[in-house]
């Protein structure tokens, strides 16, 4: 006995069937002000079903062509089923049905023509009664649409109205008319958007938070779902930080968070120098108290033997200022190092072309700034200077003479 009615059950609708191809298929379909649906039958028995919600833009369509919106939608999701073989549509819209004989076109109405003319297909008016299961699909969709968040807080918010010195004050307002932005509705205080306010009374508003994030129903959402649910319904002041404030510490959340940020690679270890001065690492010391004029301190330091310089530098030290002291303090000393390892400070990084160029440096894009000296050679005397470096800049030449005479001739 039980057996036949378990046999029943799984043959019967709603349970979908296999399709078959040797058989004729039947696609009926409905519009609603908010959703669509659709049914695909054999022998008046579903073999798939298809709901969903209408975006903005069709929800402002004329009726007649949301259901044509359905159709062309269904359509595409059972393209597989239906392709090579003549089935039937049927729409509960009078106007729809004749869709095949329009003369006058409008350009969407031309796309969907074109989309519909690979199908084998006739289109039949069946009304809105007949046409039980799409109707329902439609419906069901267009409910969800609606959902709103409604608990047993209204009476307790009544409640809290007492405790709560804004509430009554707002509601004091509304009341006399002072405000347009809240009225009060049954008793409760409600503001833009038919939202209820919330008093700041007794955890009522943490409790609303904890249903709309932490219930089964809703699934710990992310800021801007939880955000967007609760606003649906209810409004306190600052409640958006509120709201992100409970999210960020809510344990549940920080376990089971998906790490967004790509991992970092492996640490590279930088190349180990090989004599003194061939590479440098440099940063700042900011923020210090003024002592003549300067307020940092660049401190630059040979990596082979950690022999450290520190320049006294002013506090907005610019990329021309530090290049300036670098050449001044270090390049004449002890030359051009191969390598500066610094934290790419824009001062570090977008450092002195003019000084660099004058050393004819080849600078290359490593991750570290490296820079490759080409030295002057030459037989002149040390007040001869090479006459090409000249053209560069010989404001800038002349500055850095100085260095060149000791570093090469
Ligand atoms: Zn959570």
């Amino acid at each position: 006995m039980t057996f036949d009615l378990l046999k029943k059950a799984v043959t019967e609708e709603p349970v979908l069937k296999l399709p078959d191809y040797t058989k004729p298929f039947q696609v009926q379909t409905d519009a609603l002000d908010f959703a669509i649906g659709g049914v695909l039958l054999q022998d008046d028995h579903p073999v798939a079903y298809e709901s969903r919600k209408l975006n903005d833009t069709e929800r402002r369509y004329p009726i007649h062509n949301k259901e044509m919106t359905t159709i062309i939608h269904c359509l595409r999701v059972w393209r597989h089923y239906l392709l090579g073989s003549r089935f039937v549509i049927q729409t509960d819209n009078v106007a729809t049905s004749y869709f095949q004989n329009h003369k006058k076109l409008s350009p969407k109405q031309a796309r969907w023509q074109d989309f519909l003319a690979e199908f084998d297909y006739v289109m039949n008016y069946k009304p809105g009664k007949t046409n039980v299961i799409a109707d329902a699909l439609s419906r069901k969709a267009e409910l969800a649409t609606l959902t709103r968040v409604t608990c047993d807080f209204a009476d307790r918010i009544k409640e809290g109205l007492n405790h709560d010195p804004l509430m009554k004050n707002l509601m004091e307002m509304a009341r006399e008319g002072k405000t347009r932005k809240f009225w009060v509705e049954d008793g409760l205080l409600f503001t833009v958007g038919n939202r209820m306010y919330v008093p700041r009374w007794n955890s009522l508003r943490r409790e609303i938070l904890k249903e709309c994030h932490d219930s089964k129903w809703i699934g710990h959402p992310g800021t801007h779902r939880t955000k967007a649910i609760i606003e649906r319904s209810y409004y306190w002041p600052n409640m958006r930080s509120d709201i992100d404030a409970y999210v960020r510490t809510c344990l549940i959340c920080q376990q089971d968070k998906v790490e967004q940020a790509k991992p970092a690679g492996l640490l590279e270890p930088l190349p180990i120098s090989e004599r003194p001065w061939e590479s440098i690492s440099m940063d700042f010391i900011s923020a210090l108290p003024t002592s003549e004029g300067c307020e940092s301190i660049m401190v630059i330091v040979d990596r082979f033997s950690k022999y450290g310089m520190f320049i006294p530098a002013p506090r907005d030290c610019t990329a021309e200022e530090v290049g300036r002291l670098f050449f001044k303090h270090v390049v004449k000393y002890w030359g051009l190092p191969r390598s500066i390892i610094s934290d790419r400070d824009p001062r570090f990084t977008g450092n002195c072309e003019d000084h660099v160029k004058c050393y004819r440096i080849r600078r290359s894009g490593n991750h570290n700034s490296t820079f490759t000296p080409v030295y002057i050679s030459g037989s002149k005397t040390m007040g001869d200077p090479p006459s090409p470096l000249l053209s560069v800049n010989p404001e800038t030449f002349i500055r850095h003479w100085s260095s060149i005479e000791f570093i090469e001739l």
